[in-house]
């Protein structure tokens, strides 16, 4: 046991949620796993993950939801240090104190930010230094989109969604979520739903649309609006129909686009500007349609460190 004047001090990780600015779903792979294209945002709604050394591993949880999240090792953010431990040999064990403003089962990969923010925190606690590519191959371990949040900016994600290539893009995008409706939508359900409709027809194999990559090259909000694309959208909408509603009224507030996030139920919305947003952002409260709306820009650094500890 390391005595209280050696000990490391606690290190805290602030990683992002992400939003899917378009997302292709290709045939099944052979691992179960759906081939994908995606392009990832990283927006500034956060989770920061404190990592301290202590006697057993474990973690707490608190903020936005927290009562929806295992505090068990089911939880992605000590799945993740069990993992770089095990990776690097051995480390001592990390109590992991999580601060959540991601929705969570929102379709915004906040376990998966949990995860990204983990890796790095117990990565700097035990001075372990793992090189980036190999950080990376862990983090694809515990799910698809934890390398994104590792990288953070825009990208595209192609596999399954966890081999991620920085695009060239430009601008600030504003976004409005609404996240609350009726109760989360599990991925494992949005994409059983999506297998039952596509059953019977030959899913290409995906790739990034050349629309999109020359939208967010000339970072116009307006241009990226119309080429948003989600596959999954039809199925989370089948699923919970009060999203088609949330998309229908931010489109008639002057949303310049609409779309279900990854696997939903969140709506992102793009908004013209950053009056834009806090004018959606009111008119979707006003008008009943969404409990709970938040406002983000996008894109945002991916898991990095807080130069000081934030109180939990
Ligand atoms: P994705 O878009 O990656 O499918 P999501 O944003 O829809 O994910 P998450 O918030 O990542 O959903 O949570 C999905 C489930 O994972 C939750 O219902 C929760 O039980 C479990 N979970 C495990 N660890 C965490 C964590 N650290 N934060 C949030 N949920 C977690």
């Amino acid at each position: 046991m390391t005595s209280v004047l050696e000990s490391p001090a606690p290190v805290t990780v602030r990683a992002p949620a992400k939003v899917n600015l378009e997302l292709f779903v290709g045939p099944l792979r052979d691992d179960g796993f759906h081939a994908l294209s995606t392009v990832y945002q990283a927006v500034g709604l956060h989770d920061d993950v404190t990592a301290a050394l202590t006697d057993d591993w474990g973690c707490s949880v608190r903020g936005r939801d927290a009562d929806k999240v295992p505090t068990d090792e089911s939880n992605l953010a000590l799945r993740a240090a069990l993992a770089l431990s095990e990776h690097t040999g051995g480390q001592e064990p990390v109590h992991l104190s999580i601060h959540k403003e991601i929705p969570v089962a929102g379709g915004m990969a906040g376990g998966s930010a949990d995860a990204a923010a983990a890796l790095v925190a117990c990565d700097a606690l035990w001075g372990t230094d793992v090189p980036k590519d190999e950080l990376e191959g862990i983090a694809a371990g515990i799910g698809s989109d934890v390398p994104f949040l590792l990288h953070g900016g825009t990208a595209v994600g192609s596999g399954r969604g966890e081999v991620v290539t920085a695009v060239l893009a430009k601008g600030r995008y504003h976004w409005v979520f609404v996240p609350s409706l009726a109760s989360g939508l599990s991925t494992p359900r949005v994409y059983a739903a999506f297998d039952e409709r596509t059953a019977g027809t030959t899913l290409e194999e995906p790739q990034p649309s050349a629309a999109l990559m020359s939208a967010l090259r000339s970072g116009d909000a307006s241009a990226l609006a119309p080429v948003l694309d989600n596959d999954l959208q039809a199925d989370a909408i089948g699923l919970q129909p009060a999203i088609g509603e949330v998309i229908e009224s931010a489109m008639g507030f002057g949303a310049l686009a609409a779309i279900v996030s990854g696997s939903g139920p969140t709506v992102a919305i793009l908004a013209d500007g950053a009056e834009g947003a806090i004018d959606l952002a009111v008119a979707l409260t006003a008008c009943g349609v969404a409990g709970d709306v938040l406002r983000a820009t996008g894109p945002v650094q991916g898991a990095h460190i807080l130069p000081t500890v934030r109180q939990l």
